[in-house]
């Protein structure tokens, strides 16, 4: 203990956010420019804890202005299989579903971003999961999202009652609730 201590002597603080009884987050009318302040953190805690993007939260590319981030659409898809996700042996490219199956790792199709038979994602890991609407993901498919107050000043208009903050209705995170279709180990629908 001493003098260099005291550069510790702020510290950071601890939200409680009031929840239902089903365990989310509740959305309060109040809307100022404090708020937006930490909307926009509690976005940044989410693009890096959980993947989310948008058109100005976490990184741009994989945020799909179609709001669907199905395997068919991501530049990680190659011949029908993953480049990164792989089976329970740990080293086989799962075979993925193109019209609905997505995870946390989508990314817009784009020829200057090369890619590479990485394999080193499980499923778990990747939150791979196949909708079971066969169109795909979104928070604007969430069961999660609720509509906001009112928009935010990027036009955020759905509130995340996992993340306490507004969110694109086209973005998306690794957690997103829709239903999915019973998959196996390996990633093959049971
Ligand atoms: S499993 Fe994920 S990374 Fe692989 S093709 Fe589908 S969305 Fe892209
Ligand atoms: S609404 Fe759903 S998909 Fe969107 S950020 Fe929240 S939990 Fe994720």
């Amino acid at each position: 203990m001493g003098e260099e201590d005291d550069s510790n002597a702020i510290v950071r603080p601890v939200e409680t956010w009031e929840r239902g009884r089903d365990f989310l987050v509740i959305q309060t009318p109040e809307d100022d420019a404090e708020l937006r302040r930490k909307e926009i953190h509690r976005r940044e805690a989410m693009a890096a804890e959980l993947n989310y993007a948008d058109e100005t939260a976490g990184i741009s590319k994989t945020y799909d202005r179609e709001g669907r981030y199905n395997c068919g659409r991501c530049n990680k898809a190659y011949e029908g299989k993953c480049l990164v996700v792989v089976q329970s042996d740990g080293r086989t490219a799962i075979k993925v579903d193109l019209e609905a199956g997505s995870c946390r790792y989508w990314e817009r199709i784009c020829a200057g971003d090369a890619e590479a038979w990485r394999l080193y994602a499980s499923i778990g890991l990747a939150a791979y999961a196949i909708a079971a609407n066969g169109v795909g993901w979104g928070c604007h498919r969430c069961p999660w999202a609720r509509r906001a107050y009112e928009p935010d000043d990027m036009g955020r208009s759905l509130y995340c009652t996992k993340g306490n903050a507004r969110v694109d209705s086209m973005g998306c995170c690794a957690i997103n609730g829709a239903t999915a279709v019973p998959i196996d180990e390996d990633g093959n629908p049971i």
